[in-house]
């Protein structure tokens, strides 16, 4: 029955053989399987396709069968069928091929619009007569109906064994299985006491960074669960980094809990190489299984509690780039590493410490190494950026640019001319192809052919140029009406005094440097005591600093001068109080930009030698209050 479907128009193409397991466990326990799989080119030879016109097609190997787009192999076998180049596709259990059904429909559409056959193991399918047809069809629906029901029955077990605890995964390194199913500690001391070395280290320093250090400093290895496919599950030691000792810290197993779910799975985000679905770390809170003092533990409960909120505080910073934040670092989230390449963090320092915040590479920092590729106090470089952005967009370099504006659109209507010529020429040729095209008797297939290629050679052309010239439209709308002119210019004209306003905040001045700057790229480590500076602007042009770095001591903030000059004038004649008053009167502030008190001015006074603790003079009511200042110079 199944040789008489196989025709030699059939055999003269090529047969593809078809193999697939969804998962790698798939393709390393199902050897068998596997193995039946590639039997089935033996069965295209039988079937009588010769040797070297058998196409083995097997790059889907450890691809999951929900969806065809991440299965290029799927992909190719499709195109190729669909260019009638195939003859029949061969593979075991025939609905497997695709378990989902439109592709599976859409193979056996192709398939019959090709004239390919369809084959497994046991018979031929020829999708263009109806019995075969039919039966491809239900085998699909059956096929994915069991591929539902059985998710759904692995899923629920799945989940019903975790509620119990019952649940096995590869165990975290520093426990191993009882016979029991239960969790014991690892009988190899080296690995329990290094474990509880990590923990104790993290409690002492409180910094992941530190502690990969300390541990490096001391040649002191990790023992970690392999998961690579090889040797899976098995303990190896490995050098300490950063994210391995992250992995230890935020593993719930080392404080006696059983967790499940702890990440979710959501399937609008997935991983663009494989398709698989990328995890999303959930809150302890939210964890669906916890089940504490499930197992002896390292640490306590309490303190696994108290090491996630460290780890969120030491992170939380600059984890999240996307957002502009409160900090003082004006490039934060834009700044990137003129030597490496990658994205700079800030390290924000405590108000109370008297410095500015730092852009830091994290490159080489982050495993553990004493160097950091290269780091740098934020404040000569946000300075030169903002005096930058402030000039671009200051109302001189703005008539320029609306200038520049008219020019374009001039520009603009030449071309919009010249584009109009080339796609009437085009379309008259496409004209001209079709009439040729209708004049040929249709019974002189050779010549009727080419020239019906020719045809669609014109229309694609006209087709492009359409497509070309609709996009060279869009981008070219960007010219301003008169209104929107006046608006530019009153805004340009008022942005310095908004940016210097008390009111507006650092998150508000980074929103305005992010609505035209880009990226800002910089490279302390080329020329010694300077940092070069490169602005991207959104425009796409890009403007080159170079800015001096601050020397130490420098870095300190510093009062006005024009305040300490105040001050020493007036330091013989009047109080603290009165001196303070009338300086924030003239709108001057202190070097953090708060306004002056008593005390900041009796600072400066007795540091200048202009004391006012004399027998005679007044205002000995803040005295006391003097001790606590901070060095503010
Ligand atoms: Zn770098």
């Amino acid at each position: 029955m199944t040789t008489t479907k196989i025709l030699s128009t059939h055999c003269e193409r090529i047969a593809f053989v078809y193999v697939r397991q969804s998962t790698w466990l798939q393709v390393l326990e199902n050897r068998e399987s596997t193995e039946r799989q590639y039997n089935l080119r033996e069965r295209a030879i039988e079937l009588g396709w010769p040797p070297s016109r058998v196409e083995v097609i097997d790059e889907d190997q450890g691809r999951s069968g929900s969806t065809a787009i991440y299965r290029t192999g799927f992909q190719r076998l499709a195109a190729e069928v669909g260019l009638g180049k195939v003859g029949i596709v061969l593979m075991l259990e025939a609905s497997r091929l695709a378990r989902n059904n439109s592709d599976w429909y859409r193979l056996i559409e192709i398939c019959g619009v090709s004239g390919t056959l369809i084959a497994d193991e046991s018979a031929v399918y020829n999708p263009r007569e109806p019995n075969d047809r039919l039966l491809l069809g239900v085998k699909g629906t059956i096929s994915e109906a069991e591929l539902f029901t059985l998710r759904t029955r692995l899923y629920e077990g799945r989940w019903n064994k975790a509620r119990k605890g019952l649940l096995r995964f590869p165990l975290p390194a520093g426990y191993v299985l009882a016979g029991d199913g239960g969790w014991v500690l690892d009988p190899d001391t080296q690995v329990r006491e290094r474990l509880g070395y990590v923990f104790e280290s993290f409690r002492r320093l409180g910094v992941v960074r530190a502690v990969v250090r300390d541990l490096r400093g001391q040649g002191l290895d990790l023992p970690i669960r392999a998961t690579a496919k090889e040797a899976y599950g098995s303990l190896i030691w490995k050098l300490p980094t950063l994210s391995a000792v992250i992995r230890i810290l935020h593993h719930p197993a080392y404080a006696g809990a059983y967790v499940y779910g702890r990440s979710e799975y959501l399937s609008e985000r997935r991983s663009p190489k494989t398709g698989k679905a990328s995890a999303h770390v959930r809150n302890v809170a939210q964890w669906p299984v916890r089940i504490t003092e499930h197992h002896p533990a390292y640490i306590s409960w309490e303190e696994f509690v108290k090491n996630q909120e460290q780890l969120r505080q030491n992170w939380g910073h600059d984890e999240n780039q996307g957002v502009p934040r409160e900090g003082r670092a004006l490039l934060q989230g834009m700044v990137y590493c003129g030597v490496c390449g990658r994205k700079m963090s800030v390290q924000n320092r405590a108000m109370k410490e008297n410095r500015s915040p730092s852009y830091v590479c994290g490159r080489g920092y982050q495993d553990g190494e004493e160097k950091s590729c290269q780091c740098m106090t934020s404040r000569p470089i946000d300075a030169a950026v903002v005096e930058a952005f402030l000039a671009a967009v200051s109302p001189s370099s703005l008539r320029v640019a609306t200038q520049v504006v008219d020019q374009v659109e001039q520009d603009l209507i030449r071309q919009r001319r010249q584009r109009d010529l080339q796609l009437e020429q085009a379309r008259y040729e496409a004209r001209l192809a079709q009439r040729q095209y209708d004049a040929v008797d249709p019974s002189n297939r050779l010549v009727a052919a080419e020239l019906e290629r020719r045809w669609n050679e014109k229309l694609e052309r006209v087709a492009e140029l359409e497509r070309a010239f609709a996009n060279a439209e869009r981008d070219a709308e960007w010219n301003l009406t008169a209104e929107e002119r006046t608006a530019i210019t009153e805004l340009s004209r008022d942005l310095p005094a908004i940016w210097s306003a008390e009111t507006t905040t650092n998150q508000e001045r980074k929103q305005l440097l992010r609505m035209v700057i880009e990226s800002v790229q910089v490279d302390g480590n080329s020329e010694m005591g300077r940092v070069e500076v490169q602005i991207r602007w959104r425009s796409g042009t890009v403007t080159s600093l170079s800015v001096k770095r601050t020397a130490p001591g420098e870095c300190s903030l510093k009062t006005p001068e024009e305040a300490v000059s105040r001050i020493h004038k007036m330091a013989p004649r009047r109080s603290y109080a009165e001196i303070a008053t009338a300086l924030n009167r003239a709108g001057l502030r202190s070097a953090f930009g708060r306004r002056f008190t008593s005390q900041h001015v009796g600072y400066i006074c007795r540091r200048d030698g202009l004391d006012k603790r004399k027998p005679g003079s007044g205002s000995k009511q803040q005295d006391s209050s003097d001790a606590g200042r901070p060095a503010e110079s």
